[in-house]
């Protein structure tokens, strides 16, 4: 039986998190010098040029002294495409006699005597041997590879069936999953979800794949408990399938990873449900990263506009909130950039990773007022590097802006039906200045010019810049123009500078 089939997680019973705190400072100190240290050819060379023993690092509060792991130190380079595999794990007879704890190296010499060099290799090559690859997005760096073994399969089942868990679903629910095919997080941990437990997913491979026409037959004909994808996709496709008259008769959850997720934009994903026929729907946030190799759920949230927090896996993970310009470690509770350290696995393993999100509410460790386990929750709205690429803090006219926050403040206005943002140079001139050009669709009966003076006033009042220009266009050519049905990510900010 798959691990991930058998009961409870292991911490549901009530421990209380200091219990757990050392059994995680334990499994740290243990995988920094049984795997990380001595099989990581990137964190060996790191120790080494530090001078740091691994021994020495005995909890997470000592991991203060290793540097941070930056996207540039890993990603592929063109005198380096091969860079991303200096993070696989990799037991060579060379590793394995220089830094491997002499009690391993003692037991794979048993192990040796018993079965043989041939054995041994082949015992280890089931072990350590990459099965699978995901692929960082982004827009400067080069994609870089994240390799997964079956162990690390198999613990995307193990957090698959945790997800489920979180949410409520039953065995027999039914669920529809829009995610893109790709070589992407998103879509293979949402296939892991199906694989470990006994609810039947349909993929359908989202827009590009099936068209938005394809993916509302399949939500007619399935009538599934749940639908998962894209916050962007699966909202323009409930509102095209609500505009045919559509009925849900049994949709009770809905789950959205891969971007933020704005609580004005739960709220009307929760109305447009309302009006297809299945009224309070839950709307779940899902976060993960390519560089952890899987994702954490949002808790079951009361209403649209609470949350709990997404709940981490203190098995698996270290989660620490930094300063984003000192580095330095930050309190419970604290705003802060989200850095993940791997506690399990082969393959790609990384070590104070720093993910560029940034989350408002930091960690807590309170048991979760929600369904009272004790895990470590990211709480508050996270700013994800990888909404908007590369891009989300960008100068204009001079200024930092973050241009993610145009995400909460567009879902709030009910007038706009779907928007589109572009960053450009006035005259297409390098050296002129920074232009916003947003467009809009507006619902039907609404009042251009009020509509535009109040995006107008929102966006002043949340980000102190303004618009230069603000288009109202029709739906149809904003939903071309975002690549909704044609691309793998919906162009939902531009940047057309320095093209
Ligand atoms: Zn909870």
């Amino acid at each position: 039986m798959l691990e991930s089939l058998r009961a409870s997680p292991p911490w549901a019973p009530r421990r209380v998190w200091h219990e757990w705190e050392r059994e995680r400072d334990l499994r740290l100190h243990r995988f920094l010098n049984e795997q990380l240290y001595p099989f990581s050819p990137f964190y060996n060379r790191l120790f080494k040029e530090h001078r740091i023993d691994p021994r020495s690092i005995r909890s997470v509060r000592d991991l203060r002294r290793l540097p941070f792991t930056t996207k540039d130190d890993i990603a592929p380079t063109a005198e380096d495409p091969a860079r991303p595999l200096e993070l696989v794990l990799r037991p060579t007879e060379e590793a394995i006699r220089r830094d491997a704890p002499r009690s391993m190296a003692l037991r794979l010499g048993l192990e040796k005597m018993r079965q043989g060099t041939e054995g041994l290799r082949r015992r280890l090559t089931l072990e350590y041997q990459p099965v699978h690859v995901t692929f960082t997005t982004g827009r400067s760096a080069q994609p870089t590879q994240f390799f997964y073994t079956s162990l690390d399969m198999e613990r995307l089942h193990v957090v698959g069936k945790r997800l489920l868990d979180l949410c409520g679903l039953q065995p027999g629910d039914r669920a529809l999953n829009v995610f893109p095919f790709a070589p992407h997080l998103a879509f293979w941990q949402v296939y892991a979800v199906g694989q470990a437990t006994t609810v039947l997913i349909v993929h359908t491979g989202g827009g590009k794949v099936m068209g938005t026409a394809g993916n509302i037959a399949a939500l007619e004909r399935l009538q599934p408990t749940m639908l998962i994808g894209v916050p962007g996709y699966v909202y323009h496709m409930l509102r095209q399938a609500s505009e045919k008259g559509v009925r849900l008769r049994g949709m009770r959850f809905i789950a959205l990873g891969a971007e933020r997720v704005p609580p004005a934009l739960k709220v009307r994903l929760v109305d447009l449900c309302a009006q297809m026929g299945a009224p309070g729907v839950l709307v779940h946030g899902v976060y993960g990263f390519t560089e952890a190799r899987h994702a954490w759920g949002e808790c079951r949230p009361p209403d649209p506009e609470t949350s709990y927090g997404y709940h981490t896996y203190p098995d698996f993970d270290v989660f620490e909130v930094v300063d984003p310009a000192s580095g330095e470690v930050l309190g419970p509770g604290e705003r802060g950039e989200i850095v993940y350290t791997s506690l399990h696995g082969r393959g790609s393993c990384v070590l104070r990773y720093r993910t560029g999100d940034i989350v408002e509410g930091g960690l807590v460790y309170d048991p979760c007022p929600g369904c009272g386990r004790i895990v470590p929750r990211i709480c508050g709205a996270i700013s994800r590097r990888s909404d908007i690429g590369e891009f989300h803090l960008t100068k204009i006219r001079g200024t930092f802006v973050d241009l993610n926050e145009f995400l909460p403040v567009m879902a709030r206005i009910r007038e706009v039906v779907e928007w589109q943002l572009t960053v450009q140079k006035r005259n297409n001139d390098p050296d002129d200045l920074d232009e916003l050009i947003l467009a809009v669709a507006l619902r039907a009966g609404s009042s251009a010019d009020a509509v535009t003076d109040m995006i107008a006033a929102q966006v002043q009042a949340a980000m102190e810049i303004r618009p230069n220009r603000i288009d109202v266009v029709p739906l149809a050519q904003l939903e071309a123009s975002l690549g909704l049905d044609t691309q793998l990510k919906e162009s939902r900010i531009r940047d057309l500078r320095g093209r």
